[in-house]
């Protein structure tokens, strides 16, 4: 058994300002449903289908509980991604945003996202360059329909964490840079479970953590 409660609490001793994201995926409701009990306000889903399946049973209980998608999100996938995100964290293209943009409006909202940034291609494959993410930032404002509301970050996995430094310093220059002309910037989302201490030093204001909340994730099930 996890301790999932204790976890939680050393969790929310280190995030002074920052807020928790509590990453869900491949846990079933039971166990979600602890951690909301524990205090956590934000769930972060990877996929738009597995969220699918939980979500009227948690929001029932929960009602104000926050959804977050946090995985890659395909444009065939945006109307239902509207429908239950209050937050989309991973719009990585231009292609994607215009996708969410126009399911936002058919059901009249204005959907808020992040851009996803890759500052290291080899590892990962989605996310902006960062030279894109200004100029989609700008094409966002024809876009009545969505608010960028800040950025999303993937630190690659390496072996000595403390590489992911100044990266996480990187994205936080940018994040400033944003900030100082556009308002609606407030949304640092970076650090793990892994290398989140990193990430908040550096300015990160919503972290995303799954194996430190709930232990290791079991893909089998
Ligand atoms: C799974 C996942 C996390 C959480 O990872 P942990 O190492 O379990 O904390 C965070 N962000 C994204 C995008 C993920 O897919």
């Amino acid at each position: 058994m996890e301790k999932i409660v204790e976890n939680i609490q050393a969790i929310q001793k280190k995030l002074g300002q920052a807020q928790l994201v509590a990453v869900t995926k491949t846990q079933p409701v039971e166990i979600i449903l602890q951690a909301l009990d524990a205090g956590v306000q934000i769930v972060g889903e990877n996929r738009v289908q597995e969220a699918e399946q939980k979500f009227s049973i948690i929001k029932e209980k929960f009602p104000k509980v926050a959804w977050h998608l946090i995985g890659h999100l395909q444009t065939n996938k945006a109307q239902k991604a509207v429908k239950m995100f209050d937050l989309i964290h991973s719009i990585d293209s231009e292609h994607l945003l215009f996708a969410v943009s126009d399911a936002a409006k058919k059901i009249n909202k204005i959907q808020d996202v992040l851009l996803q940034v890759n500052l290291v291609h080899e590892e990962t494959k989605f996310g902006l360059d960062i030279a894109d993410v200004k100029p989609l930032l700008k094409r966002s404002y024809e876009l009545d329909f969505v608010r960028v509301c800040g950025l999303m970050f993937i630190a690659p996995n390496y072996e000595d964490v403390n590489q992911c430094t100044p990266l996480f310093q990187k994205m936080h220059q940018l994040f400033l840079e944003l900030q100082k002309d556009d308002e609606q910037i407030k949304f640092l989302s970076m650090g793990m479970t892994n290398d989140y201490e990193l990430a908040l030093a550096e300015g990160a204001n919503l972290v995303r953590i799954g194996t430190g909340i709930f232990g290791k994730r079991n893909y089998a099930k």
